[in-house]
């Protein structure tokens, strides 16, 4: 066996989360990874714009339209955390402030009634276990939601961690790594025939997050030359952060769009969806909107100043599912479209890239999220 078969060179386009954690298991597993990144810094896309959440229950009251297995992921991803935190602190000493569960999905209103209602049903059909919870019951589990409240579902599996802990620990720890090198910049990435190659790489993964489309091979935007890849699409989303009080709430809490996740030293709350927004810039009426909305599920949070407020940007696709695998018929491979779970699915993103690459393997499930699911609706 050649040294590129026994220990393949391989090129990671985009250091976000997906392509740090695609790096992370396949150094780990023996693979020589090179990390591509054109920001200066790394790891400061949708990962660090997001909420942390690891919530796969809240994921089975599936929107119209999303991917069928979709949830049968997200529960992959959720078994897979504690083992990839513990690794990560293992093998870097640092603690990304993960916190298995639970989270409380609270109903304010008739209509969050109805929806708490549809959850319980899809979690029931999925045989995921839940509590009911009475107003008193919830405050008695988190003292800071309004007494108001008209009850809530306690979410067993759905946990938290810190997303920009995690980007950076994992950045340090590759850095570290001998078989990882990162390069600050776009990849040397050509497109001859069908091919899509990086000069001296056996394999290339694009994991460039909602900029995949627009990544480029010589002029040639990846869009242009594989059109699947057009179906990614922006989804802007605005958030704050409340300064962490001693009174502050302290379990992640969920009412409709709205969420409050704790953690340390600020109160993280979130999200306007918008989809097709592809810019930074903050609308301070929409974060006032979702400050007043936290005040109503948390009143105390009135006392807690803003200290930061951010827009970052989803990458969606028309399921809101991941692409994972084999890039149409360019040799290349793609991880992106994780929309609003790829902090949860990417430990078994990276897994999936790595039995694909090394070991040529792909568990029925996988295959489910084959870029080629979208092939026939772009031809
Ligand atoms: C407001 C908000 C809240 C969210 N909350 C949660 C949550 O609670 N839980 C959860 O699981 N998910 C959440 N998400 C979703 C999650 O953040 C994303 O799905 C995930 O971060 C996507 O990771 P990524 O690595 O694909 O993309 P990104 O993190 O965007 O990384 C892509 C990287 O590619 C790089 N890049 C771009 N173009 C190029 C190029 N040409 N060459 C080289 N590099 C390039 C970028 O610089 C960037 O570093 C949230 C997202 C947002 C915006």
């Amino acid at each position: 066996m050649s040294p590129s078969l026994s220990s393949p060179r391989i090129a990671i386009i985009g250091a976000g989360i997906i392509g740090l954690s695609c790096a992370w298991e396949l150094a780990n597993r023996g693979a020589q990874v090179t990390l591509f990144d054109s920001n200066f810094h790394p790891g400061r896309g949708a990962s660090w714009a997001a909420a942390g959440m690891l919530a796969p229950a809240y994921e089975a009251a599936a929107e119209e339209g999303a991917h069928p297995r979709l949830f049968d992921l997200c529960l992959e991803g959720g078994d897979l955390w504690t083992g990839f935190a513990r690794e990560i602190a293992e093998a870097t000493g640092r603690d990304v402030l993960h916190i298995g569960g639970p989270s409380l999905a609270v109903a304010l209103t008739t209509q969050d009634l109805a929806a708490m209602q549809g959850l319980a049903t899809a979690l029931n059909a999925q045989g995921i276990p839940f509590d009911v919870l009475s107003p008193d019951e919830t405050l008695a589990h988190e003292h800071q939601v309004s007494p108001g409240n008209r009850g809530a579902l306690l979410l067993h599996t759905d946990g938290q961690v810190d997303n920009r802990l995690l980007v950076d620990t994992l950045i340090r720890a590759l850095e570290k790594h001998p078989n990882a090198v990162f390069v600050n910049g776009e990849a040397p990435l050509v497109c001859s025939g069908n091919a899509l190659t990086v000069a001296g790489f056996d394999e290339v993964i694009i994991a460039a997050g909602w900029q995949t489309p627009s990544v480029t091979a010589g002029d040639t935007p990846l869009g242009d030359i594989v059109p699947t890849l057009k179906t990614l699409q922006p989804v802007g989303g605005h958030m704050l952060a409340l300064l962490r009080q001693p009174e502050s709430p302290e379990m992640t809490l969920r009412c409709g769009s709205l969420y409050i996740v704790p953690k340390a030293g600020r109160v993280v709350v979130g999200a306007t969806v918008e989809p097709g927004v592809t810019g930074h810039e903050i609308d301070w009426d929409t974060i006032h909107g979702l400050e007043v909305a936290a005040h109503e599920l948390c009143p105390v949070l009135k006392e807690a100043p803003i200290i930061e407020a951010w827009r970052g940007i989803r990458p969606g696709t028309p399921d809101h599912a991941p692409m994972i695998g084999a890039l149409g018929e360019t040799g290349a491979f793609v991880a992106a479209g994780h929309y609003r779970n790829g902090i949860l699915l990417a430990p078994v993103t990276a897994q999936i890239m790595a039995d694909l690459i090394l070991d040529r393997k792909t568990s029925e499930l996988a295959a489910a999220f084959s870029p080629a699911r979208f092939a026939a609706a772009t031809a």
